[in-house]
């Protein structure tokens, strides 16, 4: 008789965990840095205090008057720019510069250049001329274009956009200068993420201007969007992350058993941060100080290994950047740690996900002193202010009342799919939380309870007091996907891997549209004679009856919600293709190209860009499963099977008489039969979908639908089997071993 092969005693997997570091002693620790932030803050961005200390007077002037207007950079400057920029530059050991720019890949993207040139002797020299500042032509022929590309042949050009300075980035000693760009077509068209939301911020504020003069505000210059992105995301152990080709290929586990403790004992939020993950974060801030990223706040999240950053909020397109470099750094400074940064929505099952909430307000700048810097969605003192603050959120209302299933299709991916609607995030209905106090003052005014002198309502319905009400009303209700919390928005359903921009741009542009109309209701009513602010707060009052189905302060994650939206008319686009299906309606087509922030083709591109990627990254997870379940969970589960076999077949020759391992190998036997069938549809469906060439819509329709269907089947049955087979046998980092590093 041949000696029985019993299953090994351990396996690479468990090694691994034995073998993780628990400390920051382990990592190498760069993060601590003994001089104050202050002192270094910004030191590797050409930003105001380079612009001040280094440009001639009038030249700094010229551009710091430019960029604070949203303008383009004046020709006449540019050359005493990139010179001094240049110097600055080789003074930090730049050696190479790189139009970084946001193509519609949710990354960036760049090519390096050699500031290293020749002159008429052949002798080398560093060059950076005015033009390479301003423009470069990448060969753009790779980036996801959705169909644009037929039309502009493949080239497009990046170009400064000057409001967001000029930055280094250290890799190991190789320092890059990069030039923050917009990325267009020869025709001009958008290819990227930021022209569409520096159009969208143009219009946003012509519409508010006008609306403000309108009020009697005159002299603004500008009226722009501010954002202050909180960032969620996870941190785990590289080694771990390497093991798992889900996470590798897909950026989410699309396997793996839910461990008996997640996080229903509500101790990881705001809890302590471990020492090693505090070394990596600290020394993701210190990078981004250097950029001048103003990190301001960390903690703990919701779920183990889940953790949050945000800044200091900020001009929105250099907030969209910033972000960017959030996400780059996290990802980089990680893996100096053996960790792994996880962006994606929702990386393990059945504990939370991670949103990027986008604060977002609107501020004026103004010669004007006591204009400049007003946040508009901050009540003021006199009862003017607080009819203008009422005005601006009575657009914001109609914007996103209008536009909700627009708003939807801006954070629709296959990630932020898994987030929406489950119970913890936002759901896929928008609504709007405003807060109980502010509830009261709209549907006053709605109601008509209000009297009609717009400064008699004011002063009665308290709305100055509001600030104070909400900063003491901790009651901020974390379940809704867009709520006011006290001078902004809180826009929570973005998804956190996702670029900024795109929803911005979609909500700025509803809101431009509202302030129009409200702009004309309210110019049309004026011609009837009376008060300006009588006339302003009766078409407030017209907004908030009109909008009232928006609104929603109670429980979003519950099941009556979703009811009552159904019965307000809500749109409820739980899959991302029927949600993108949003930006090809007559409606926003014709919201976008008529305020020029899209033409049609460019918004054409879009919906194709995000579907196309949609079901990117669909097949992509479908094949990843396969695979795992073919070569990972498979395998494992015959060698337990065979093992119980081998031994229940020793036993019988032993004559033993309880032998259960027979009803155990059957068992597993019934699991694998199951396992195979789920896997054997897999297949099927993607098949299907690729036999499908083309046809996107209803690739996406097959992949959202059967498509999940069938990978829900998959996991099933391998979450079963994880459950059941020997733990050394089994090939994956569990959840456990992820989540709760010992
Ligand atoms: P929370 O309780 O949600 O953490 P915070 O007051 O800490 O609220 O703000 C969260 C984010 O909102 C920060 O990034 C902050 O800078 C940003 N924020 C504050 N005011 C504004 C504003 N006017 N416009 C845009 N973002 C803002
Ligand atoms: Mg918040």
């Amino acid at each position: 008789m041949t000696a029985p092969t019993y299953p090994p005693r351990t396996s690479a997997r468990r090694e691994l965990v034995a073998r993780i570091p628990r400390a920051a002693a382990e990592s190498n620790g760069n993060g601590q840095s003994p001089v104050p932030t202050s002192a270094y803050f910004g030191i590797n961005t050409f930003g105001q205090r380079q612009m001040r200390d280094k440009l001639p007077k009038d030249v700094a002037k010229k551009l710091a008057a430019s960029i604070r207007l949203g303008k383009k950079l004046d020709l006449e400057i540019a050359p005493v720019v990139a010179q001094t920029i240049k110097e600055w530059a080789i003074s930090r050991g730049v050696t190479h510069f790189t139009h970084w720019f946001q193509p519609q890949t949710g990354l960036t993207a760049e090519k390096h250049d050699a500031f290293l040139s020749f002159d008429d002797n052949k002798r080398p020299m560093e060059k950076f001329t005015a033009s390479q500042l301003i423009q470069s032509e990448p060969d753009a022929s790779s980036f996801p274009s959705g169909g644009l590309r037929a039309t502009w042949e493949a080239r497009g050009y990046t170009a400064w956009n000057p409001a967001s300075p000029v930055f280094i980035v250290e890799s190991g000693d190789t320092r890059t200068l990069c030039i923050p760009s917009v990325f267009i077509g020869y025709n001009g068209e958008a290819l990227d993420e930021m022209t569409p939301l520096l159009r969208s911020s143009d219009v946003l504020s012509e519409k508010a201007i006008a609306l403000l003069e309108l009020l009697g505000d005159t002299g603004v210059q500008r009226v722009y969007t501010t954002l202050g992105a909180e960032q969620e995301y996870f941190l785990i152990d590289r080694g771990h992350f390497a093991q798992r080709p889900d996470l590798v290929m897909a950026g989410r586990s699309l396997v793996g058993a839910p461990p008996p403790r997640g996080q229903q004992l509500e101790d990881h939020y705001f809890g302590g941060i471990p020492e090693r993950i505090q070394a990596c974060i600290s020394e993701v801030e210190h990078e981004l100080y250097k950029l001048g990223v103003p990190i301001v706040t960390r903690h703990n999240e919701v779920a183990p290994s889940q953790f949050e950053m945000a800044p200091v909020f900020e001009e929105t397109d250099i907030a969209v950047d910033h972000n960017q470099m959030v996400m780059a750094t996290l990802r980089k400074v990680a893996l100096r740690h053996d960790l792994q940064a996880i962006l994606h929505e929702k990386p393990f099952a059945g504990i939370n996900g991670s949103g990027k909430h986008c604060n977002w307000s609107l501020s004026i700048a103004a010669d004007n002193p006591e204009l400049d810097g007003t946040n508009l969605l901050k009540p003021g003192k006199t009862p003017h202010q607080n009819l203008r603050f009422l005005v601006f959120l009575a657009a914001i209302l109609k914007g996103v009342h209008k536009h909700s299933g627009l708003l939807r299709a801006g954070i629709a991916s296959s990630g932020n799919e898994h987030r929406l609607g489950a119970n913890e995030a936002p759901p896929a209905i928008i609504s709007i939380f405003m807060g109980s106090t502010l509830t009261q003052v709209i549907e006053s005014i709605a109601a008509g309870k209000a009297s009609t002198n717009a400064t008699q309502a004011m002063i009665k319905l308290g709305v100055a007091r509001l600030p104070e009400i909400e900063k003491d009303n901790t009651d901020r209700n974390r379940t809704s996907p867009f709520a006011f919390t006290g001078n902004k928005f809180e826009f929570r359903a973005v998804g956190s891997s996702a670029s900024i921009a795109f929803p911005i741009v979609l909500l700025n542009a509803a809101v431009a549209e509202a302030l129009e109309e409200l702009t004309e209701q309210i110019r049309s009513n004026m011609k009837r004679g009376k008060s300006v602010d009588d006339v302003v707060l009766s078409v407030v009052q017209e907004a908030f009856k009109e909008t009232a189905s928006i609104r929603f302060e109670g429980n979003n994650y519950s099941e009556d919600w979703v009811k009552e939206a159904a019965k307000r008319g809500l749109p409820n686009l739980r899959r991302s293709p029927e949600a993108l299906e949003q930006l090809t309606t007559k409606q926003s087509r014709a919201l976008l190209t008529k305020l020029g922030v899209f033409n049609k083709a460019e918004l054409d591109s879009r919906f194709h860009v995000r579907m196309e990627r949609y079901v990117k990254d669909m097949l992509i997870e479908m094949h990843t499963l396969k695979e795992m379940v073919d070569t990972l969970v498979l395998p494992a589960a015959f060698t337990y099977a065979n093992s119980l076999v081998t031994a229940a077949s020793h036993a019988k020759s032993a004559g033993v008489k309880t032998i259960p391992q027979i009803a155990a190998a059957n068992e597993i036997g019934g699991m694998i039969e199951d396992l195979r069938e789920g896997r054997d549809t897999l297949q099927k469906v993607i098949e299907q979908a690729e036999g499908m060439h083309d046809d996107l819509p209803k690739q996406a329709k097959l992949l959202t639908t059967a498509g999940a269907d069938a990978m829900a089947e998959v996991r099933g049955c391998s979450d079963a089997l994880e459950l059941k087979i020997a733990d050394e046998l089994w090939p994956l980092p569990k959840y456990r071993e992820m989540l709760f590093p010992v």
